[in-house]
């Protein structure tokens, strides 16, 4: 009965044709998929709280049945599920916890004011380049659907001199209705600007790095949340919209980590990479080839590793989980007590295809992370006075990835023939009785600008490079220090 209610009311929003075959999906099916979408059909929503009996059975459930599960709270065992208005009582009927507390959202009314609106961003990255035109750029790295620029922001000691030096990349908002993770953003930009001339360990950062920010990467959902849908997440295909973070190609749709139904919150498009918005992403990643990154989202108070199919884990296992975990160490929890919960996205939550992190990781080794700022008692869009606290705890987080960057691992400059090297490889291997360290043998690519950077735990390695036919070997033994190597082949 519950599926044939559910699925009747989806047909009131729907093409008849369309309608019919959710109905006879549901019905002869265990699983039902009516939930998923409903407050993205009008009227009110409602944020459910539920314990789950069995957490990750109870959240696997949940995302079979195509809901929108807002966030989660790791160390209660609770999920947060949003849901249209008269759902609570099917909800509550899966039997998968109990209902601890339901709250309702007005998916009409915007987010608080002071919240950073496309049009403000745009404004104030402008304002920040014409303060500081020495250290900042902004460039736009490809267009939405609608045909709004996607902005990266560069920041670095000297534009003017070309030095060779490491990418460390951020970004926020790949999720629109996520309107903390662009605040993180700018407040980033803020710091490294306001802070050059006065703040040594900001000029250090700065004099080693290029630090690339890009503050919103779905400008077109983000308008959607300010004009029609708070709830909004996805960007504005065809007004169904694509999950972005679930379109990047690297093991797209292969392991229920996303939906095909073009309703769903977690929808991954019609094809690998189909997107604007995840193609401009793609090429700036395959330009600036970084080291590092954090793309923040909201809410739960984790850190994400790759990769985020059930029980897969990176080959360095070792050095990404150790800095995730460190990472997440330093961010204390809204609530006061422990600090954010590190793991993989199947560890944490659920399996998830097709996001940023893994296509980072796998095709240009970027030791990637997720944060998911705030927990669920600030929700998407607290009152703006959570910028504050929010954003200033968050510099402890990027700022650990840019101390990172100078400290255990080896950096190399290749040359052959007299000529900076632009293609071959590196391999390193633990040597010795370093190899309790369990890393795997990795292979990494020589970047286009002659380099490479491998984060690695301390230890003694065996390096091994080849450009063509040449190969160089030596035993490098890394301490707490990054160690500089200059390869002549
Ligand atoms: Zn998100």
């Amino acid at each position: 009965m519950r599926l044939q209610t559910n699925g009747l009311r989806r047909c009131f929003g729907i093409i008849l044709s369309g309608c019919l075959s959710v109905f006879a999906i549901s019905a002869g099916a265990t699983v039902s998929y009516a939930h998923a979408g409903e407050h993205l059909m009008g009227g009110k929503a409602k944020i459910v709280t539920i314990k789950l009996t069995d957490y990750q059975g109870g959240l696997r459930r949940l995302i079979i049945d195509g809901y929108d599960i807002a966030g989660v709270d790791v160390a209660n065992g609770t999920a947060d599920v949003v849901i249209g208005t008269g759902s609570v009582t099917e909800l509550k009927s899966l039997g998968l916890g109990q209902v601890m507390a339901t709250k309702d959202v007005d998916p009409s009314q915007g987010p608080d004011a002071g919240y950073t609106t496309y049009a403000e961003l745009t404004v104030a990255l402008n304002s920040y380049k014409a303060r500081f035109p020495e250290i900042m750029s902004v460039e736009s790295i490809g267009k939405s659907h609608e045909g709004r620029d996607i902005w990266a922001v560069k920041i670095t000691d000297n534009l003017n001199v070309n030095a060779v030096k490491p990418a460390v990349f951020f970004n926020a908002m790949h999720h629109a209705r996520e309107v903390m993770t662009t605040e993180v953003a700018l407040d980033m930009i803020e710091q490294l600007t306001t802070r050059s001339a006065s703040d040594g360990k900001v000029q250090e950062w700065l004099k080693r790095n290029d630090i690339w920010i890009v503050p919103m990467v779905n400008p077109d959902g983000n308008n959607k949340v300010w004009t029609s849908n708070s709830m909004w997440r996805k960007n504005m295909r065809e007004g169904y919209g694509v999950d972005i973070n679930r379109n990047y190609p690297y093991a797209w749709g292969t392991c229920n980590g996303s939906s095909g139904s073009s309703w769903s919150d977690t929808y991954r498009g019609p094809s690998a990479g189909s997107e604007p918005e995840t193609q401009a992403m793609m090429g700036f990643v395959s330009r600036i080839q970084p080291v590092l990154s954090i793309s923040f989202h909201s809410y739960s108070e984790l850190v994400i590793y790759p990769y985020g199919c059930d029980g897969v884990h990176t080959p360095d296992r070792q050095t990404v989980e150790g800095v995730g975990q460190h990472l997440a160490s330093l961010l204390p929890k809204d609530g006061g007590s422990g600090t954010y919960d590190p793991g993989t996205s199947w560890e944490l939550l659920y399996a998830v295809d097709g996001g940023d992190i893994d296509w980072y990781y796998n095709e240009h080794h970027v030791i990637p992370y997720v944060i998911e700022v705030n927990s669920g008692a600030q929700g998407f869009q607290p009152p703006f006075s959570w910028r504050k606290p929010t954003v200033e705890k968050l510099r402890a987080g990027w700022g650990y990835m840019l101390d990172r960057m100078s400290q255990s691992g080896i950096r190399g400059t290749v040359t052959a023939n007299g000529q900076r090297a632009t293609d071959g490889t590196v391999v390193v291997t633990p040597a010795g009785d370093n190899s309790v360290l369990g890393e795997a043998v990795r292979t990494y690519k020589i970047k286009p600008d002659g380099t490479f950077h491998v984060v690695i735990e301390p230890g003694m390695y065996k390096v091994s490079v080849q450009v063509g036919d040449a190969r160089y070997n030596v035993d490098e033994m890394v301490g707490a220090d990054l160690k500089e190597l200059s390869v002549q082949l």
